[in-house]
């Protein structure tokens, strides 16, 4: 099948295949849209079991990116990137300065960040070769956090939306992954008050978290089915599927995970069970918000205030689906669709 048939192709702009004998790098960089700017995306790492399956997340991911960037208002434009690999064993840092040239030599389209089975370490190893970076030190630093603040605040809408309670105080919620979002997420949960279940493939992690914040540990595969008020995804996506639907037992879906409906339908299958579901792209959006902020002086303060809008953004978007009779994810698109097709038409030149 040829990348334009490929079922996730969605009209992207461009995909690089970058491939460099010398450091054994195998890289896939997808551009979808820029229209709204340049195309920003962070960089993902995974020992993807082939091609195919990784050229499909690079693609679903880079999409993903923008409408994230139009919902959340930014003139920045959709892309993503992903090492074929394994993190823990094949990265070095020949490989990430190989990763960075490719990046240089699309000269600003495209500008990478960190993402999962990367760092804000990594990342700096990147900017050593290319001035397209960002989320490092110099400049806003880690975005995990500020994704982090953003989701604290799209749980905040939706139950006040759904469980019409302003506060978390006592809201039982489940983290799935306590990594560099999941555990930031978990301290301002328990910092609000709310009663924590969580679970990590890393049980070192998750150990290490339930004893910091008094959290409950469960073993990955059951905590879907977990009694809980809010599932919060923030490990790998695809985890909204058929057999994970039949256990839930939230009644809403909020977290950081990428892509978080194995399908477009399991969107309407949730709605059918009267659970609320805050669209991944919009409720992660915190962290590319913050990266909006780094120039030309990083200011946290002014960029976590401009997070906390997240809550009237999704609280906006819950009433809208509502009213209009459409699910939360249907409705967001339409939203972010509407904003590039105006940008698409300013931009084009006035007929003569
Ligand atoms: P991370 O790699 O730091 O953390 C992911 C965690 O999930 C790890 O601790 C891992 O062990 C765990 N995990 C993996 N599979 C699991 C499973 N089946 N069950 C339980 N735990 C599992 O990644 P991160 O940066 O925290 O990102 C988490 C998710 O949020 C990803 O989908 C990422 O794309 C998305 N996201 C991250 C950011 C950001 O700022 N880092 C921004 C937007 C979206």
């Amino acid at each position: 099948m040829s990348v334009f048939d490929h079922n996730e192709f969605n009209n992207h702009e461009d995909v690089v295949f970058c491939h460099d004998r010398e450091t054994g790098l195998r890289a896939i960089i997808a551009i979808h849209d820029t229209t709204l700017g340049p195309a920003l995306g962070g960089l993902r790492m995974w020992p993807y079991a082939s091609d195919d399956e990784a050229l499909t997340d690079v693609l679903r991911l880079s999409r993903g990116m923008t409408y994230k960037a139009a919902m959340a208002g930014l003139n920045l434009g959709g892309g993503k990137a992903v090492i074929i690999g394994n993190p823990r064993t094949d990265k070095t840092p020949a490989l990430l300065k190989s990763f960075g040239h490719y990046v240089e030599q699309l000269g600003g389209q495209y500008i990478t960040a960190e993402d999962v089975g990367t760092s804000v370490a990594d990342l700096e190893e990147v900017a050593t070769v290319t001035d397209h970076v960002a989320g490092v030190t110099s400049l806003s630093g880690d975005p995990s956090p500020a994704t982090a603040w953003g989701v604290f605040q799209g749980i905040r809408a939706a139950a006040t939306h759904r469980l019409q309670s302003d506060s978390l105080e006592g809201v039982r919620v489940a983290v799935q992954g306590v990594g560099h979002v999941g555990h930031y997420l978990c301290q301002y949960l328990s910092d609000a008050g709310a009663v924590l279940t969580v679970a990590d493939i890393d049980a070192k992690a998750a150990g290490h978290l339930a004893d910091k914040l008094g959290a409950k540990v469960v073993h990955p595969a059951d905590i879907y089915g977990t009694n809980v008020d809010v599932f919060a995804p923030c490990a790998m996506g695809a985890v909204i599927n058929d057999e994970t639907l039949p256990v839930l037992k939230s009644s809403i879906i909020a977290g950081s995970a990428n892509n978080q409906l194995a399908q477009p339908h399991h969107g309407e299958a949730l709605a059918a069970q009267n659970i609320l579901y805050a669209p991944d792209y919009v409720i992660n959006a915190g962290g590319i918000i913050n990266i909006s902020h780094e120039r030309p002086t990083y200011n946290k303060k002014t960029a976590y205030a401009h997070i906390e809008e997240m809550h009237g953004t999704l609280l906006d978007l819950f009433r809208k689906a509502d009213k209009a009779n459409t699910t939360p994810e249907k409705m967001a698109d339409q939203m972010a669709e509407a904003r590039i097709q105006e940008a698409r038409q300013h931009a084009r030149p006035a007929a003569a």
